[in-house]
């Protein structure tokens, strides 16, 4: 960051469109309100559509927009969006396996090879493409909705390899319920992977941005452990307020990004705000603008919505109660425009 009293970096997520004049217009009229754009990347994409994304990152720098990739879906570890894992799919062996001792589709963190799969992840998409970093989107031991639900009192993971790593972190047995220590532990160890991926980040140049976003529900020890992940450069929180919410937006934006703020501080990191802008419901086209008003108040260093003209992939477009998209996007980008204004001002 710069001497500058409090410079908010302003991004938006924006969805790949494959057809190029589409592509360079919506870029260049991102680049007139935001310094960053998030471009969501997912396994299947990596295999179908590396000149699609190769094309989108040399059109985004062209216009001076600095290109994060938010991973999504990778290992069935990250979130966002229902896609599904070819790694975990080819790798049956890598499986979590719950303590009812069933193997679950999501790859196990703890496993040396799902870690060296991270720093392979990082390494391609690094030399490939040259984003200016990457982001680790929603990483957690929950096995994704599109892929079911565990039983009552079923937890991951008991594999050969957390046994054998939870006896030397407590030395003891891991017991074959949850306890505060199980869930500690998961904690630490899911730091450790993001430890790998944000070290495989720097030690391609230290300028390069590792950055995590949790989800509000996520516990306060795992933002914690997370956060404190030592070549980690952002922390956020997906502050995604809905109207069926049972408190208001200023209050569930106060509490979720006020504490995102205390624990990047307190983890020497930068405090990124993520903002709901997409699937908005009808009546509601400015939320995603108050949001980032409200985020902007609060300290944040970074500001991020998802995602540009109210997309997200698997949300249904059919809803009888949908925003306008085109409405969503207005409001934010004068919202975006006003805030980067009031910036300059202060300069
Ligand atoms: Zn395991």
């Amino acid at each position: 960051m710069d001497m500058q009293e409090h410079a908010i970096e302003f991004n938006v997520v924006y969805h790949i469109n494959p057809y190029p004049a589409t592509l360079r217009k919506d870029l260049d009229e991102i680049a007139q309100v935001c310094d960053g754009v998030y471009i969501p990347v997912t396994e299947a994409m990596l295999l179908e559509a590396p000149n699609v994304i190769r094309r989108a990152v040399d059109f985004a720098q062209e216009v001076d927009l600095v290109v994060m990739f938010a991973l999504s879906g990778f290992g069935n570890i990250l979130g966002g969006g229902r896609h599904a894992s070819i790694f975990t799919a080819s790798h049956p062996e890598y499986n979590c396996i719950t303590s009812n001792g069933r193997a679950i589709p999501m790859s196990c963190p703890n496993k040396p090879a799902v870690r060296s799969y991270f720093q392979w992840v990082v390494e391609d998409l690094m030399t490939k493409y040259g984003p200016a970093g990457l982001l680790a989107y929603l990483p957690s031991w929950s096995l994704p909705s599109h892929f079911g639900s565990l039983e009552p009192g079923e937890t991951p993971c008991r594999c050969a390899d957390c046994k054998a790593a939870y006896r030397g972190w407590a030395s003891g047995d891991m017991p074959d319920h949850d306890t505060p220590e199980t869930a500690s532990f998961r904690a630490q160890t899911m730091a450790a992977l993001l430890d790998c991926f944000s070290s495989a980040i720097k030690s391609r140049g230290d300028h390069l941005i590792a950055s995590v976003c949790l989800a509000p529900n996520d516990s306060l020890e795992f933002k914690k452990a997370l956060a404190s992940v030592r070549d980690l450069d952002a922390f956020g929180v997906t502050a995604y307020w809905r109207p069926n919410s049972d408190i208001t937006q200023r209050e569930y934006i106060s509490r979720h990004v006020g504490e995102a703020v205390g624990i990047a501080r307190e983890s020497g990191k930068l405090a990124e705000a993520w903002i709901c802008a997409f699937d908005q419901d009808a009546r509601h086209e400015s939320d995603a603008a108050h949001a980032a008003r409200l985020c902007a108040d609060m300290d944040v260093d970074i500001l991020s919505a998802w995602s540009y003209r109210d997309y997200q992939s698997g949300a249904p477009l059919d809803k009888p109660s949908a925003g306008d998209p085109e409405l969503v996007w207005q409001n934010l980008r004068r919202a975006y425009h006003e805030l980067r204004e009031g910036k300059e001002e202060e300069a």
